[in-house]
């Protein structure tokens, strides 16, 4: 049969793009996928206290327990998401999972709740975040939402409306990653936050880096200045704790403590009755 037309013949000039074309299509159905199958699920890290040195929550963060592939990380699959605004529901089901898990927690401690820049654009954010408070019975003053600055971009109006309504609720707010985005110092005056979370590129930096220190040091100082507290991401060392504690920020987080875990693994190892008397200044700086 004569292919004079060149139909049938598309996909053999284009291989390397069809084959990105259908591993994007085989993941975006896979994501959909594992969504009803339930494959997500969330870990938490501890978020220690610089003084004393008591966790004073935890963050979750989500992963993908893909059958194939293993445990998948959130940078690998998030950016799609919100492509093609899977985020919305998975985001949702984040809310969920967090206050259902925390409620079972000690009433001391919070949990934070990463929010894509997509989800948190969607009318309803705010109703989906009540509907999780009421259904796990968690206090609203235990739940922290993480925004980063690219939330800040858009419709300024509305993500203030919605900052203002969250924070009514007693929900914290805390910029994630600050100084790696646009940080323009004008967020900051305009958009009322609870806590300033200090992007790891700097703190991994502070033992031997005199920019990132001062960037550490300016940032804790003008957040305690606004009324802000400050966690510190990513802390690896005794000597980048050490830094830390001295430059007075508020609380950290970082593998030196612990990498995020289960749930399961969380109560057992911070939160059981063996546990219990370990915990108080089980993290204090020397
Ligand atoms: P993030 O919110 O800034 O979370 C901190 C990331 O640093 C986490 O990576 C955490 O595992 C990692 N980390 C913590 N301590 C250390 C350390 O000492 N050293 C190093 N090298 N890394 C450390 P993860 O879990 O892979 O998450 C990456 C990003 O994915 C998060 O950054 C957040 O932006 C996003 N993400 C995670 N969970 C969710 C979620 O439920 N919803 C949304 N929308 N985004 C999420
Ligand atoms: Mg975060
Ligand atoms: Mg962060
Ligand atoms: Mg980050």
């Amino acid at each position: 049969r004569a292919k004079s037309d060149g139909r049938g013949m598309h996909c053999f000039f284009e291989p390397a793009m069809g084959e990105e074309a259908q591993s994007r299509r085989g993941l975006e159905q896979d994501l959909r996928n594992g969504l009803a199958a339930g494959q997500f699920e969330l870990h938490y890290q501890p978020v220690v206290k610089t003084d004393g040195g008591d966790i004073s929550g935890f963050e979750a963060l989500i992963r993908w327990r893909h059958p194939g592939r293993g445990l998948v990380a959130p940078n690998s699959f998030i950016p799609l998401a919100e492509e093609i605004g899977l985020i919305v529901p998975i985001g949702e089901w984040v809310i969920r999972q967090a206050c259902a898990t925390a409620s079972r927690w000690p009433n001391h401690l919070h949990v934070a709740v990463n929010i894509s820049a997509v989800q948190f654009r969607q009318p309803g954010l705010t109703e989906v975040i009540v509907g999780a408070l009421a259904a796990s019975g968690l206090d609203p003053r235990r739940l922290e939402i993480e925004i980063t600055e690219s939330v800040l971009l858009q419709d300024r109006n509305g993500t203030l409306t919605t900052l203002h309504q969250l924070r009514a609720l007693g929900i914290k707010v805390a910029m994630d990653d600050f100084g790696t985005g646009y940080s323009s110092l004008t967020y900051l005056q305009c958009f009322p936050f609870d806590k300033i979370k200090i992007d790891r590129s700097f703190v991994s930096g502070v033992e031997n880096n005199a920019a990132s220190l001062s960037i550490v040091r300016a940032v804790a100082a003008l957040a305690r200045g606004m009324g802000m507290t400050t966690t510190a991401e990513g802390v690896e060392t005794e000597e980048q704790r050490d830094r830390i504690a001295a430059e007075g920020c508020t609380e950290m987080q970082g593998y030196l403590f612990s990498p995020p875990l289960p749930a399961l693994e969380i109560e057992r190892r911070f939160l059981s009755a063996e546990a219990a008397p370990a915990m108080p200044h089980r993290f204090a700086a020397a």
